[in-house]
């Protein structure tokens, strides 16, 4: 499946630990940009509606788009522009919608009033980062009538055990990433091999998208420039279908 992005807002507030050394925040100081400060996007707010010449979505049916990446879909200033975004959502129904969030606490509160009734092209990826954050944000995930629920262990600190809820089978797919850039964290190979173990075990998807800067394998530590995090991750992937 083709990916693409839509951000239509950007920036974001620190409220996890996983968040320290938060990839925008470290991107945008690079432009003398404040990360803090949370802003519409001027020029891809309508960015899956637009055409090209010829009439033609320029975003083609089936494009799983990665949705809020560069902020946190469910922040508290989005509130006034949320409900365009799920209009948006509504009119792609040929498109697939990704979104992640460390807010799940607050998706009850920022849904459309069709939501039980629509939105099948959406999926919401809690992101957490080790087993306190896990079992706060997993626990409401499981509750929430959410169709499509995926889980993003980003950045992995620990060992995560995560069988509580994949036991429930609403989980389709745990996705783990190392963090990245200056000062990153340890990601260490030992927690991506046994959480692959636990998903085996009921039978979850898994995905190891990335290495993080900063990789712990068989004891040996690896600094891993982040163009080639992807690349490492995928090659450590055959390795963990193996296991
Ligand atoms: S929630 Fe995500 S985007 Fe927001 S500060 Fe934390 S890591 Fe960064």
């Amino acid at each position: 499946m083709i990916t693409t992005m839509w951000n239509p807002w950007h920036g974001c507030h620190k409220c996890s630990p996983g968040c320290l050394n938060c990839y925008v925040y470290f991107l945008d100081s690079k432009y003398n940009k404040d990360s803090n400060i949370v802003t519409k996007s001027k020029s891809s707010f309508y960015l899956p509606l637009k055409r090209d010449k010829q009439g033609n979505f320029k975003i083609p049916s089936n494009t799983e788009v990665a949705t809020c990446f560069t902020s946190d879909f469910f922040i508290e200033e989005a509130e006034e522009w949320r409900q365009e975004v799920w209009d948006i959502i509504r009119q792609r129904n040929d498109l697939r919608f990704l979104i992640p969030t460390k807010r799940i606490h607050r998706f009850s509160s920022c849904i459309p009033n069709d939501w039980a009734d629509d939105y099948d092209n959406v999926t919401i990826a809690v992101s957490c980062e080790n087993q306190q954050k896990a079992e706060e944000r997993l626990s409401i995930l499981i509750s929430l009538p959410i169709k499509h629920k995926q889980v993003f262990l980003s950045p992995l600190l620990e060992y995560v055990d995560l069988s509580p809820y994949l036991l429930t089978g609403q989980i389709e797919l745990v996705s783990i990433g190392g963090e990245s850039y200056e000062n990153a964290r340890i990601c260490n190979f030992d927690w991506v091999k046994q959480i692959k173990r636990d998903c085996d075990l009921y039978q979850v998807p898994f995905q190891f998208h990335q290495t993080g800067s900063n990789f712990v394998r068989d004891g040996r530590h690896y600094h891993i420039p982040h163009s080639k995090e992807h690349d490492q991750a995928r090659k450590a992937m055959k390795y963990l279908n193996n296991l």
